[in-house]
């Protein structure tokens, strides 16, 4: 037993990296012990595709960091029913208005149709749900008034909306690596904007068209700016600044910047007198990189795109896909492949199989809630290195494709007791959410949900072909084992990971 009296898990500092400053530092919450998070949400115009899940996936190893280093953490994750148009630049259509016209469904339809696919999405991945979901429509009279503050000394009115003049705030697109017209104007044919780079913070809804989302404002009917959503819903529901801010690596460049702008305008209007240069609305944004696959970026607007749906279908335990995102740090790249996600299920279905074993050891003991007392007061002497490392990853930046392999050291680490592994890979997956102490073979079979054979199905016939093969009747063994290959079941004698069959995937 190891009574040594310091915290473990207080052992390493806490680092991240800060978009702001393109460096890695470290981070301690502005109020003690509690940090506050906004996590910009899906626009549920569509399925969210595994690229849109891997930035969630990234955002709860942070909350789930921010909960192993002792903080308790307020986490807002924002719906986006209204605003976000179909070109990054203020062009196009509003991404909702468009998919409600091409299936002719109301837009609040869409909207909640697809609210729910993302939040089973969120709930398949052992994503902790939010503090709160806060719904972009719910906030418009908030928005209204949050613009109307701003308007005087940093927007103009066009025909099209009221924009926001990117040179009334000091640095504008610091963030992004500092202006770029350039970029701007390429992307931008709005006539009539000052700079390129200036954005809508209030669309007008062009004359003669009705709207299923329009709201009346000083500058006439139309819709808030998307930009504008996230600003008034995290200062809303978190006030500012707060501690963290994140997104995927494109609200980088244009979205991020353009919710600062708006921040360092309310800042200098309506805050708490504190300088607007410098203030962002957050002190730390994080950015998780992209999920490609062979046509490059995966995208929404590609079409194409796979959904985690569609993974469940062809047979895959959702949180084979977690673990994909995991082998890799939030900041790299991911190439998604069918090769990849199965190799992480092969991965899952060890770690489970090794994690089988200690139980059926340890049977009877309480390893199934490790508090942290608990473990500090009983954990092996073997094992404190491994928590240390575990620690030492997950707290520089959220490291975890260094942390993941200490599970498997710690499934095989020799001479200590099964119960004493299991309180450490408990407290490791407290962070790493793959759900290891409950998640059974079984449900990491391979099972497509258009399979011509039910598991049950398959194991009667298994246990007529033993009941023959025991009976030498080789020929009706064999005659069971073909039968079951045409139905899509491989028979799989002497698998060295001891399952009897699996199905193949279509
Ligand atoms: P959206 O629903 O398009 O607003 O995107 C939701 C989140 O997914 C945002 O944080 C995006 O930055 C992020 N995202 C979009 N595409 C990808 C991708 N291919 N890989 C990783 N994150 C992405
Ligand atoms: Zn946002």
């Amino acid at each position: 037993m190891n009574t040594a009296s310091r915290d473990p898990h207080a052992a390493a500092p806490l680092r991240l990296f800060n978009s702001l400053t393109r460096s890695i530092a470290p981070f301690a919450p502005i109020e003690d012990d509690h940090a506050r998070v906004y996590s910009c949400g899906p626009t549920v115009y569509n399925y969210a595709h595994l690229g849109n899940l891997r930035a969630y996936v990234f955002t709860d190893t942070l909350r789930r960091t921010l909960l192993w280093k002792g903080m308790d953490v307020t986490h807002i994750i924002n719906i986006t029913d209204v605003g976000h148009l179909t070109s990054d630049a203020d062009a196009g259509d509003d991404k909702m208005e468009a998919a409600a016209r091409a299936s002719a469904k109301s837009i609040w339809d869409i909207a909640a149709h697809y609210t729910e696919a993302f939040k089973s999405n969120i709930a398949d991945l052992n994503i902790l749900p939010p503090s709160e979901w806060t719904v972009a429509t719910d906030y418009v009279p908030q928005m209204i008034a949050f613009a109307q503050k701003i308007a005087p000394d940093h927007c103009y009115e066009l025909d099209s909306g009221l924009y926001f003049d990117s040179t009334t705030v000091p640095d504008y697109g610091a963030l992004a690596g500092g202006r770029d017209d350039a970029a701007h104007a390429r992307i931008d044919p709005v006539s009539g904007k000052r700079n390129p780079s200036d954005f809508a913070i209030w669309r007008k809804s062009p004359a003669n068209e009705q709207r299923q989302m329009e709201w009346d404002s000083p500058w006439g009917k139309g819709a808030p700016g998307w930009h504008l959503e996230c600003s008034v819903m995290s200062q809303a529901r978190l006030g500012q600044p707060f501690d963290i801010h994140t997104g995927g690596i494109d609200h980088r460049e244009i979205h991020h910047p353009n919710e600062i702008a708006q921040n360092q305008a309310f800042q200098a209007c309506c805050g708490d007198g504190g300088a607007a240069a410098g203030f962002t609305g957050a002190r730390w944004w994080m950015h998780n990189n992209f999920l490609v696959d062979r046509g490059g970026k995966m995208s929404k607007s590609k079409g194409g795109f796979t959904t985690l749906f569609s993974l469940i279908d062809a047979g895959l335990h959702p949180l084979a896909y977690r673990l994909l995102c995991l082998g890799a740090h939030y900041r790299s790249e991911l190439e998604f492949s069918a090769e990849g996600v199965a190799a992480a299920l092969t991965r899952l279905k060890r770690l489970v199989m090794g994690i089988d074993a200690l139980k059926a050891r340890a049977e009877g003991v309480t390893w199934q809630s490790p508090r942290l007392d608990y473990l500090r007061a009983n954990l092996h002497p073997k094992l404190v290195p491994l928590l240390e490392q575990f620690d030492a990853a997950i707290s520089d930046d959220l490291m975890t494709p260094r942390a993941l392999p200490l599970l498997e050291e710690a499934i095989a680490i020799k001479k200590v007791p099964a119960d004493e592994k299991l309180c450490l890979i408990a407290a490791f997956d407290a962070a790493l959410g793959l759900n290891l102490l409950t998640l059974s073979r079984a449900d990491l079979r391979l099972t497509p949900k258009d399979a011509q054979v039910t598991p049950d199905e398959i194991e009667a016939d298994l246990e007529r072909r033993k009941t023959a093969r025991a009976e030498k009747d080789f020929s009706l063994s064999d005659d069971i084992r073909d039968s079951l290959n045409a139905r899509g079941v491989d028979v799989m004698d002497g698998d060295p990971l001891g399952w009897d069959w699996r199905l193949t995937l279509a």
